[in-house]
């Protein structure tokens, strides 16, 4: 008899403020977008099962917000506790959040050691307006060893291979 999510995943998504990261798990989870920008939202989390091709298998998704305390670096060690992967986002068109993404990594390892991670270029649906060169962001994935994903979660580009990649990191590392 086949059990039912045998296999969950707790993620984690950091960056800085306004990147995209509560749009992102409720693009993922919930299958919407909106444009408004709302600072905190009332839960920890959104869960979604999904199946990972690359794992053959329904994987259970926990995706954890940070309920807008990024900037106080207010998160706590109940958010990072037991997360097996995290995204790492920054925005196309917010530098501050591009320069920050070696210390969230740091952060990260801090917390909850090497466990799967890749770094997401969110909204690039406005690469006319980017600050930050194509080049630039493949040597900051390459020189912290993270896959990179270029995503517009508007229009729901990559979202869904993001967390299928870490389902399948976070299996090889187990
Ligand atoms: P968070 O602070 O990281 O949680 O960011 P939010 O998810 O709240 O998003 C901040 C703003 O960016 C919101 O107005 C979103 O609608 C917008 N946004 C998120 N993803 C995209 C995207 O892919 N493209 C565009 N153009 N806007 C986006
Ligand atoms: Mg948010």
């Amino acid at each position: 008899m086949e059990e039912d999510f045998d296999r969950e995943i707790k993620v984690v998504v950091l960056g800085n403020g306004g990147v995209g990261k509560t749009s992102m798990i409720r693009r993922f989870c919930k299958g919407i977008f909106t444009d408004e920008y709302k600072k905190t939202i009332g839960v920890d989390f959104l869960e979604k099962a999904q199946f990972v091709d690359a794992l053959q298998e329904e994987v259970r998704f926990m995706l954890w917000d940070t309920a807008g305390q990024e900037e106080f670096d207010a998160i706590t060690r109940t958010y990072y506790r037991g997360a097996g992967s995290a995204v790492i986002a920054f925005s196309t068109t917010d530098l501050d959040s591009f320069k920050a993404v070696p210390s969230w990594k740091d952060k990260i390892i801090a917390e909850c050691g090497d466990i799967a991670m890749c770094l997401v270029q969110n909204k690039v649906d406005l690469i006319d307006r980017a600050v930050v060169s194509g080049e630039d962001v493949e040597a900051m994935a390459r020189q912290l060893g993270l896959k990179l994903y270029r995503t517009c979660v508007k229009e729901n580009i990559n979202v869904t291979e993001v967390f299928g990649y870490l389902a399948e990191l976070h299996h090889k590392k187990l």
